[in-house]
């Protein structure tokens, strides 16, 4: 049993260390036996997504967003079709905000964005942005739990129809917003940098059974030790949630 991960523009979009999103996947699935192959897709690369098991996309600053969003829109198409045949998504921050309609940027460049989904992102003023640790409570496909993590966005992302989460502490999808990222039955987009998954082992676990539901539907992972993680969660969630 494999997962076949494809990280979207690896080497421009990993902003506060979201590559350790893939270190975590890779362990706890070679933990349990599971092959995961991840392969790199950087700005021209031909890819074919539809292969995939699991698109990730990580977070980036404006320049960056704007350095990718042309090699973005061309595989709009490919994406959709990766879509439509259960490949899971994980997007974080710059990432989440280019699958929306478009990103207007610090500086009021319009961004595309591809469009699949009704939110919208606009920066805020400097005195909005949204900067810290944050909690949130999150229900991924039927399990209810806390997630913790640290945002750090200028974009106030509006009109999300079905959140991630409810923020317990930090901002969320806008300045002291309800609600965090977006969630459905295949996508998870959040703002929460951290990397996300080290201290969100139950997070990282729904995002590998996602991606093993595509070619294998519903698989029940063996649980690991994750005295570790859950340690550094509640550390962070008791600092974060006062
Ligand atoms: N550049 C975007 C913003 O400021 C995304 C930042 C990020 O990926 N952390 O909102």
């Amino acid at each position: 049993m494999n997962i076949k991960v494809l990280w979207m523009y690896h080497d421009l979009m990993d902003l506060y260390g979201d590559k350790g999103n893939i270190e975590v996947l890779k362990y706890r699935c070679n933990k349990r036996g599971i092959d995961c192959v991840v392969d790199t897709c950087g700005i021209g690369e031909e890819k074919d997504i539809t292969q995939y098991d699991l698109f990730f996309l990580g977070g980036g600053a404006d320049k960056e967003q704007n350095m990718i969003f042309g090699d973005l829109i061309k595989r709009k198409d490919s994406i959709k079709q990766a879509m439509d045949e259960h490949t899971a998504f994980l997007l974080i921050c710059g990432g989440y905000q280019l699958f929306g309609k478009y990103y207007k940027d610090q500086d009021g460049n319009i961004i595309e964005g591809l469009g699949f989904f009704d939110y919208y992102t606009e920066a805020s003023d400097r005195n909005h942005r949204c900067i810290g640790n944050i909690a949130i409570e999150a229900t991924i496909d039927q399990d209810t739990f806390s997630v913790v993590g640290f945002e750090n966005h200028g974009g106030q992302t509006k009109n999300v129809l079905s959140p991630f989460g409810k923020v317990l502490s930090g901002h969320g999808n806008m300045y002291q917003s309800e609600f965090e990222g977006f969630l459905n039955d295949t996508v998870l987009a959040t703002y929460m940098h951290g990397p996300l998954l080290p201290k969100n082992p139950k997070v990282a676990d729904k995002i590998i059974q996602r991606a093993l539901r595509k070619r294998y539907g519903d698989i029940t992972l063996e649980p690991l030790d994750d005295s570790l993680e859950n340690k550094a969660h509640e550390i962070m969630y008791k600092r974060i949630v006062k």
